[in-house]
């Protein structure tokens, strides 16, 4: 079970703000490498606002506190084309208590289930891998939710994962979880006491890691000679193509494409064997990686990689410029929308916002959007419900408050739920209230 919402909801904030105030550590530092390949070749190519880490909500008392804001900043590398922050804020602030739990979404739990039989199915066809029962060890592993599953189809596994809450968790659930940031130490760890990973999965987590270099090395230690690694991640063509820019804060510091991946690999003697494209939280990739050593790629997973590659090039994701151009979009649109919401407001309308994920904090900063325009949020999670946004300070509130009397616009925040938002609330609507979807398209409906 859940700690407590009033715990739940103000330990984030809490870690950050008093390991940073006490000086236990650094709150964040410029990477001057690239996290994949070393080189110091780094071009800053698009410049959002800085924020105060997206997730950290305000509680009351804390209010008249000021959060400090990091420079948000992506980063080209002119080497191997990887596109990443280099402002880092310290990971175990970020991840040493966390809010996110994979089991309480019923989407990302089917969506696990799936990733557990398409791996289970792929490592049946490695015949050394077939000696039952499998080791399949995660990193990142949240409440245990995909180990759970491995579990069930009789693995034996072993999940890491920094945050303590969720660590817990999962050993209360009877899925073993040791409490830690995944790195060649931890990999030598696991491999004394459990021996080699037939399986190691780590989803949406190796773009939060800061030294990746490290997890590499873990994977070379810890993986079997047949084994495989599968990593998911979100996928920048699709962040790209679809405008998602606001998936951009201080948590993702990677935003991964093929061909970068495909090439730093085998500087740590593994390979990428596979790679797809997958529909979630956005559009995320999938990459199969297996030892260096073992036989050729078949022909048909050299096309497709291939064919993955040519799409992100066409896509102009292997070339600066292109981020260039996609920053002076951004900001065309920003200009769009606070020149539609400040008309609004002397026109005496009043706006609040639907939903309180992690990117408003990017969008709301970007885009100027403060408390002067947006009287309010709402948000259907009751945790976040009596927060104040980080930074910013709007308040969040309970969702009926949408209906108060004055309510005229409401700004989708969430906007990749804004069809089951507005369905869900034809009602405003039809009583002359206006939803504004401000991505991919700006709209008024
Ligand atoms: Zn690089």
């Amino acid at each position: 079970m859940l700690r407590t919402g009033e715990q739940e909801r103000y330990a984030n904030y809490g870690t950050l703000e008093c390991n940073i105030a006490s000086n236990r550590m650094p709150a964040h530092h410029v990477r001057t490498k690239c996290r994949l390949c070393s080189s110091t070749d780094l071009l800053p190519v698009l410049s959002l606002t800085s924020t105060p880490p997206a997730n950290a909500f305000v509680p009351p008392e804390l209010v008249k506190h000021t959060e400090t804001a990091y420079p948000l900043t992506v980063s080209f590398c002119q080497s191997c084309t990887h596109a990443q922050l280099v402002d880092v804020i310290c990971a175990e602030a970020l991840f040493s208590h966390y809010v996110y739990v994979s089991g309480t979404s019923s989407v990302m739990v089917s969506h696990l289930r799936e990733y557990a039989e398409e791996a289970l199915k792929y490592a049946e066809k490695v015949p050394s891998v077939r000696s039952c029962p499998l080791f399949v060890c995660e990193f990142g592993s949240n409440d245990g939710t995909l180990l759970k599953v491995f579990q069930e189809f009789g693995c034996n596994v072993l999940g890491v994962d920094p945050a303590q809450n969720l660590s817990q968790r999962a050993n209360e659930q009877g899925i073993p979880t040791w409490c830690g940031f995944f790195n060649s130490e931890m990999a030598e760890r696991i491999k004394t006491e459990h021996g080699v990973a037939d399986l190691i999965c780590a989803n949406h987590v190796c773009a939060h890691i800061d030294d990746f270099e490290e997890v590499l090395k873990g994977i070379k230690i810890l993986l079997s000679t047949t084994g495989i690694w599968i990593f998911e991640v979100g996928y920048l063509l699709d962040v790209y193509t679809k405008n998602l820019f606001d998936t951009i804060y201080h948590e993702h510091l990677d935003f991964h494409t093929v061909l970068p991946i495909r090439r730093i690999l085998p500087e740590y003697g593994l390979r990428l064997y596979m790679a797809r494209r997958v529909n979630i939280q956005g559009g995320a990739l999938r990459c199969y990686v297996q030892h260096d050593d073992s036989s050729p790629l078949p022909r048909e997973n050299l096309a497709q990689l291939a064919e993955m590659e040519r799409l992100e090039a066409a896509a102009g994701l292997h070339n600066s410029i292109t981020f260039f151009q996609w920053e002076a979009r951004i900001s065309q649109l920003g200009l769009e929308l606070l020149s539609l919401l400040t008309g609004l407001q002397n026109a005496g309308k009043k706006i609040v916002g639907y939903g309180a994920p992690a990117k408003a904090t990017t969008l709301l900063y970007h885009f100027g959007i403060t408390e002067k325009i947006l009287s309010f949020i709402v948000d259907d999670n009751p945790l976040k419900q009596g927060l104040y946004t980080p930074g910013l300070h709007i308040p969040v509130l309970p969702v009926e408050r949408i209906y108060d009397p004055n309510v005229a616009y409401v700004l989708i925040l969430a906007w990749n739920f804004s069809d089951s938002i507005l369905s869900k609330h034809q009602r405003f609507t039809e009583a002359g209230g206006r939803f504004i979807v401000p991505l991919p398209n700006l709209k008024i409906i």
